[in-house]
């Protein structure tokens, strides 16, 4: 089972922000700014191609979003970030959505 999996299934600690049917979120053990959330779908999905129901992914969105207000990360701004494979700079091969906050942020990435 992966990492990340294993959060989901509390066999593995992590600070949880959110939670509902389909999604969890929680805090980036290795924060990048001062707010670093992972969104993560419950089900496994190695990478943000193998999700191909559209109705997760606008779950999915719409949970990322529903922190970006709780938080009120838009009155700054906020960066969502989907690492994918191995060019992309994904290391844990569980989908999931970085949300990035608190900080100014640099374009382009590294
Ligand atoms: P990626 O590099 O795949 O886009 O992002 C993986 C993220 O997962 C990294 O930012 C890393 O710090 C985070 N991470 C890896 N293992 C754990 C863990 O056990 N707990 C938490 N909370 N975050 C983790
Ligand atoms: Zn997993």
């Amino acid at each position: 089972m992966c990492i990340f999996c294993k959060i989901i299934k509390g066999e593995i600690p992590a600070q949880i922000v959110f939670e509902d049917e389909y999604v969890v979120a929680f805090n980036d053990i290795v924060p990048q700014a001062p707010t670093h959330i992972l969104v993560i779908p419950k089900e496994h999905f190695n990478n943000a191609t193998e999700v191909v129901d559209s109705g997760l992914w606008s779950w999915f969105m719409d949970a990322a979003l529903q922190i970006v207000k709780k938080l009120e990360l838009d009155k700054q701004g906020y960066r969502f970030v989907i690492n994918t494979g191995e060019q992309g700079g994904q290391t844990v091969p569980h989908l999931h959505l970085h949300i990035l906050a608190g900080r100014n942020l640099g374009w382009p990435p590294g």
